[in-house]
């Protein structure tokens, strides 16, 4: 059988194209078309053209009617779930579907994440997460149809990032599968944090949690001066028990911390192990970042996750003028003291960083806002108390300013029995040897760790420290 079309010949059916025989159009519909284009249809050409139109005009219309069945079965047999990437739910989602489909599917996107080890070393983790698309998934007997969508020109308002959403969708009419994935999902996650402490950074407005959440890093390895630790601890948790006390009075619930000192203090160690002490996560934002304006930060203070601390690092490198600096001088007696002066190159409009968008009242306001998340505990840090405005650690915003310093006699001691344990005698020893505040507790770490093979190593080797 001839299967190829030919234009002036015979279709596979042995009839003309266009059915009739008069080259195409039937005898009966020719005595409707006016006399003057007749001729038109009698030419087997355009008879046959004229068929192939038909032809595909069926098509179309079958084709349209297969969607809107299709349409029509979406919608009255099927039921589904949008999840958009700036719900909590998500992450949890991903996580899910990444386990799920670890083995199953064979079309996945990377996903690095990187962790901080105490160490300060960055490890980073490759995780597979099911790439964008559609993806076929069996749960609890039914399957669901996961579409994976990353818009390219939509950007999602609350992140300034690209749209992004997975749709859960499955034939029936009841939603609750839905549910019960998303509790699973939930619960997965939470599983998974159990005993570790989650870390969020920014990323445009809002914040994101970054790596995997962290080991708990126990308090006690963080070695303050004597009594300084639990201290703090005391007055974060009477803060946290006493919501009613702000409430009654009209105090905004929240509370600053400022923890001022050189480098490799523990401020940010402590601040660490504070919060997986209290089971709360942290929420870290560079304010010397480009992308920190007035507003950004004023949205990220008021949408910070709930039980969490947020931690404004460096605090001092997101100030660039100041109406009032912290100057070093001598009383009478020769004794150092502090007195604020009055900074004459400041300008109330000049920007707060050079490289930022932050002016010094936009972050006094994000500080202050009203909209301030219920509950906020707020911690900063830096080298350079000298270098803040009074105006900025005044209470309200800082409500206990803590020095960590160089290592005390105390820490030296401490920190020696730590990586020693149960050599009292060795650790009087060192603590002899090292005069208190010459050195950081990140040096005397360094020193432990290179001498860790034995106790007496590290005083033998001593003047490495103090040299
Ligand atoms: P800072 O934030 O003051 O610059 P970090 O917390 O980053 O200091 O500490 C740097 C390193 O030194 C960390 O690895 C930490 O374990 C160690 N370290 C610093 N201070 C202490 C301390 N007081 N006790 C135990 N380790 C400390």
């Amino acid at each position: 059988m001839n299967r190829t079309f030919q234009l002036d010949t015979q279709s596979p059916t042995g009839n003309p194209i266009g059915g009739g025989a008069n080259g195409g159009v039937p005898k009966g519909l020719l005595k409707y078309i006016p006399e003057s284009v007749q001729p038109l249809f009698e030419n087997p050409l355009f008879s046959a053209g004229f068929g192939l139109i038909g032809v595909g005009a069926a098509a179309t219309f079958a084709r349209k009617g297969f969607q809107s069945a299709l349409i029509n079965a979406r919608r009255y047999c099927f039921v589904s779930v949008e999840v958009p990437s700036h719900d909590k739910s998500y992450h949890w989602l991903m996580e899910w579907l990444a386990k799920k489909k670890q083995k199953s599917t064979r079309h996945v996107s990377v996903e690095t994440t990187l962790s901080h080890h105490e160490s300060g070393d960055i490890v980073s983790t490759i995780n597979f997460v099911p790439s964008v698309g559609s993806h076929y998934i069996l749960y609890k007997g039914r399957v669901l149809h996961v579409e994976r969508v990353r818009e390219k020109n939509v950007v999602d308002m609350a992140s300034g990032n690209l749209w992004q959403s997975i749709t859960l969708t499955t034939m029936g009419f009841n939603r609750n599968i839905f549910k019960t994935l998303i509790q699973e999902a939930q619960e997965m996650s939470i599983n998974h944090e159990e005993g570790k402490t989650v870390i969020y950074h920014t990323q445009g407005n809002e914040w994101r949690r970054f790596g995997h959440p962290r080991a708990r890093r126990p308090l006690n390895s963080v070695i303050l001066d004597d009594g300084l630790s639990d201290q703090i601890i005391q007055d974060v948790q009477k803060f946290l028990n006493n919501s009613q006390w702000y409430t009654q009075r009209g105090i905004p619930y929240r509370r600053g911390y400022l923890l001022y000192g050189p480098p490799g203090t523990g401020k940010s160690s402590f601040i660490t192990a504070l919060a997986g002490e209290l089971k709360l996560s942290i929420c870290i934002l560079n304010l010397a970042g480009k992308n920190v304006s007035d507003s950004t930060l004023n949205q990220l203070l008021s949408s910070a996750p709930q039980r969490s601390i947020i931690l404004l690092e460096d605090i001092d490198s997101a100030i660039d003028t100041n109406p009032h600096q912290l100057e070093e001088q001598q009383d009478a007696n020769g004794n150092v003291v502090y007195q604020y002066q009055y900074n004459s190159k400041y300008n109330y409009t000049a920007p707060a960083s050079n490289s930022s968008q932050l002016t010094f009242s936009g972050l006094l306001n994000a500080l202050d806002g009203v909209a301030a998340s219920e509950g906020r505990i707020l911690f900063m840090t830096t080298n350079h108390l000298q270098k803040l405005d009074k105006t900025l650690i005044r209470p309200g915003r800082v409500d206990l300013t803590i020095h960590m310093g160089l290592a005390t006699s105390y820490q030296i001691n401490q920190m020696y029995l730590k990586f020693f344990p149960n050599h009292q005698a060795q650790a009087d020893q060192f603590e002899s040897l090292v005069a208190s505040e010459t050195v950081s507790p990140a040096q005397l770490q360094g020193h432990f760790m290179k001498y860790s093979e034995d106790p007496m190593d590290s005083i033998n080797h001593i003047k490495e420290l103090i040299k």
